[in-house]
């Protein structure tokens, strides 16, 4: 579980990735750091990747760091790393700035303590008023079977 009321600031060493938001055409450019869970950087701008000094008040907009900017991943072997995700703030598009949807990539990630750990494993099917879950090869004729009706629906008067 994560501590709510601190955020784990990035190493020296944490691996540093671009990545360009996803969710809309404007394309606002972030920076990923990916580090161990069981280590984290220092307050000093030699102790942590972001270059801050976190020892003191940092200005106004110097940086945008929301809880909803980070994350713990769970790999398939079980090790666990910490994730931040924040916006570049050399991109000439959004110059360090986030909006609501791009400012909480990070938090999108599957986490079994975290607000996606009631993320569907299955897809489910409404039957008899009410869901159940399903396998993905039981649907594939009910979706075939919908795609036809409404091929055959909305295609038939041109
Ligand atoms: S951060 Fe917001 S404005 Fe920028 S690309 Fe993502 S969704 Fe669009």
């Amino acid at each position: 579980m994560r501590d709510r009321d601190r955020i784990s600031l990035p190493p020296r060493n944490a691996t540093k990735t671009q990545l360009t938001c996803h969710y809309c055409i404007v394309g606002c450019g972030y920076h990923v750091y990916k580090w161990d869970a069981d280590s984290e950087g220092g307050p000093a701008p030699n102790q942590n990747a972001l270059g801050l000094d976190f020892s003191k008040q940092i200005a106004p907009l110097q940086t945008c760091l929301t809880l909803a900017m980070t994350n713990v991943l769970t790999h398939a072997d079980g090790k666990q790393c910490n994730v931040m995700i924040v916006p570049d703030a050399d991109c000439k598009v959004n110059k360090g700035l986030s909006s609501i949807r791009g400012g909480k990539m990070a938090s999108y990630f599957y986490n079994a303590q975290g607000l996606t750990k009631e993320r569907l494993l299955y897809p489910r099917r409404y039957h008899n008023s009410q869901w159940i879950d399903a396998r993905w090869d039981s649907l594939k004729p009910h979706t075939c079977c919908c795609l036809r009706r409404f091929r055959e629906k909305w295609t038939s008067h041109r």
